[in-house]
């Protein structure tokens, strides 16, 4: 990161005023996000943040308890220093390729009572504060345990959440939660005990009445700390929890350690009196750097999978060649071979199968459990990714035969532990030619600007749950209206959906029901960002699906220059906006049981001509050519559990 520092005299004028002796303020570079920082002295280091002078966050508790020290009570803040940031960077797999991030930098110099020194890193831009402890070495210490983390968030009165819980550790399907794979409650109080008890995952949304939205997360999680979520609220105050002693197995500490000097990950908090810089924001990889430099050229695309419709019976030799072949139909980079293949189809016959994909064009990624000792998963290939002999061999195995990716599911949880074993994972991937998703894991923290070929993760109740259970079918629509302001804002979601089925088997004929129209589906091929898709389109799609969808499925591309929100509430239904060089993508959906009547504005595609999609009486999909007015405005009507989209011709 290219980071700008300007003249502490020009930087004094511009961005700091001190209130009172013990109290710093920094504001964003538009004056509008302010956040305040004090510590009476002896006392304890406090924040609070503020957008258009309208309480976003009451006065906070900040500091870390340690094995080398307290530096949450008896603290003295010393001094501080303020830089301004303005970098431009580039990115290929997230929601925009081109961001241009300025901030505010403040950092507070605190002393504890042994005199030993601590910081507290403040980035303050337009709409996000990113905030980061950092540790300086004490003279025979040159290691810390983090006992427990203060750093809280308090909330006005009249917010509401909008949020999903932890589960207990070592329940579900072979004991792998948690795995980022609950329901979400939205406009719901404080104060109320979360579903098991644990607090919330990341990210955490709040609706602070009239006054704006706030969206809690945090970034630059790698092999040096834990993953952390929220606690339950007490009055208000949300506090940062770490992982509970149970995951993994019981094994790893729960308790986060990194030599020094060292820093936290950064907690961040995003802002806005409308949801839009919710939708928009770009903190998660505005703070982090690259953590290795990469030699290949990892394609973006999207891919088939059988697993989804046609389950653990389809991966056999000759159900894979009908995946490969849709691909081929359908225009696509990839497919996706997923649990069992190392049994049912094995190893040596895998090389046959991947030339004969290789020959028609289509790269391959192959599934792998991560565990290991933290599961009962007994899906294989097992016990491959979990250490790094193995795994070197195994990724050397699939490089001689050019695979590009890999798909590592079933991961042990939130201990530092497991935050080992997901960036081993990618840099021995990395090392080998081979991206990597993640499935039944936690959340990416950063991670696409941190890891060059990290591609997406789950963290999400993803497509499969539509399979496994009508609930969710029934819930389809109204969930898919929260992730773009909550889950996939933050990081990469590979959800593994569109289905073209009716019914949701192999057969299109039993099983679940969907409930939600064919262009509803459509939609969410682009509201659910990922840089790889694998979509759930299955061989008979070919020929019972109407053309309307196949030609769309051959078009949409997976990678964005641009994403914009229009309008919308989690819940209910949104419109957004994503451009792709030239050609702009504008999604709706609604997740309400009522008919979404708008008239929305579409600046960017004033005077154009669109090919506008929407469902028709029967529900069936219907496209026509469509000129936005000169003052780009568009009325539509949504119906219920249904989509519609306009697309540059
Ligand atoms: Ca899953």
């Amino acid at each position: 990161m290219k980071i700008k520092l300007k003249g502490i005299v020009l930087l004094l004028m511009a961005t700091v005023l001190p209130l009172a002796a013990q109290d710093v303020v920094v504001y964003g570079p538009d004056g509008k996000l302010q956040v305040s920082v004090w510590c009476p002295e002896g006392g304890e280091p406090s924040y609070a943040v503020s957008y258009n002078e309208k309480q976003m966050l009451k006065p906070s508790p900040l500091g870390l308890e340690t094995n080398v020290g307290n530096y949450a009570k008896a603290m003295k803040l010393t001094g501080h220093a303020v830089n301004v940031i303005d970098t431009v960077y580039m990115q290929s797999r997230i929601k925009a390729s081109r961001i241009h991030y300025q901030a505010n930098e403040l950092i507070c110099f605190l002393t504890n009572a042994e005199g030993n020194k601590a910081e507290i890193t403040f980035r303050v831009s337009n709409n996000d504060v990113a905030f980061r402890y950092t540790l300086s070495r004490q003279s025979e210490r040159g290691s810390v345990t983090i006992k427990n983390e203060k750093t809280g968030f308090h909330f006005p009165d009249q917010t509401t959440t909008f949020l999903t819980p932890q589960s207990d550790v070592m329940i579900g399907w072979k004991r792998t939660k948690p795995s980022y794979e609950e329901e979400y409650k939205v406009d719901a109080a404080m104060n109320i005990r979360s579903q098991y008890g644990h607090g919330y995952t990341f990210p955490c949304l709040f609706r602070v009445g009239e006054d704006g939205w706030v969206l809690i997360s945090e970034t630059g999680v790698d092999s040096r700390y834990c993953s952390s979520r929220l606690s339950d609220a007490q009055d208000g105050l949300y506090s940062i929890a770490f992982p509970m002693a149970g995951e993994n197995n019981g094994n790893g500490t729960v308790e986060p350690a990194f030599s020094l000097p060292g820093s936290t990950p950064w907690r961040t908090i995003t802002v806005g009196e409308s949801l839009k810089p919710i939708v928009e924001t770009t903190v998660p990889w505005d703070v982090v750097e690259p953590l290795y430099d990469t030699k290949h050229d990892y394609k973006m695309g999207r891919g088939t999978w059988s697993w989804i419709l046609w389950q653990d019976g389809s991966i056999n030799y000759d159900d894979q060649v009908r995946y490969v072949d849709l691909a081929v139909a359908m225009g696509y980079e990839y497919v996706l071979i997923d649990n069992w293949w190392d049994n049912n189809i094995g190893h040596e016959r895998m090389e046959k199968l991947i030339k004969y994909a290789q020959n028609k064009g289509i790269d391959v990624f192959l599934w792998y459990s991560s565990s290991g000792y933290w599961n009962d998963i007994e899906q294989g290939p097992t016990n491959k990714m979990d250490n790094s002999i193995i795994r070197k061999r195994e990724m050397r195995w699939m490089q001689s035969l050019g695979v590009k990716g890999i798909k590592v599911d079933f991961f042990g949880g939130d201990k530092q532990e497991t935050m080992r074993l997901y960036e081993e994972i990618l840099s021995d991937a990395d090392d080998h030619g081979l991206m990597a998703i993640f499935h039944g894991c936690t959340l990416p923290r950063g991670w696409e600007r941190m890891y060059p070929n990290y591609v997406g993760s789950e963290a999400v109740l993803a497509s499969e749950n539509l399979i496994f259970n009508q609930h969710f079918c029934d819930e389809e629509a109204f969930n898919a209206t929260l992730h773009p302001f909550i889950r996939n804002t933050v990081g990469s979601m590979e959800f593994g959906g569109v289905f073209l089925n009716k019914r949701l088997n192999k057969g299109n004929d039993g099983g679940t029901i969907r409930r939600t129209t064919d262009v509803f589906q459509l939609a969410t091929a682009v509201l659910f960002q990922n840089p790889i898709q694998n979509f759930a389109l299955a061989p008979n799609n070919l020929t019972d699906a109407s053309q309307i969808c196949l030609d769309f499925m051959k078009k949409v591309p997976t990678t964005w220059d641009e994403t914009r929100f229009i309008e919308g509430y989690p819940g209910k239904y949104i419109v957004l906006a994503r451009r792709h060089g030239n050609q702009w993508y504008v999604v709706a959906v609604n997740g309400s049981k009522e008919p979404q009547k708008l008239k929305i504005s579409l600046p960017m595609l004033a005077g154009q001509t669109v090919s506008f999609y929407s469902d028709g009486k029967q529900l069936q999909p219907q496209m026509k050519s469509q000129k936005i007015k000169a003052d780009g405005s568009f009325q539509l009507t949504i119906q219920p559990q249904g989509g519609a989209m306009l697309v540059t011709e």
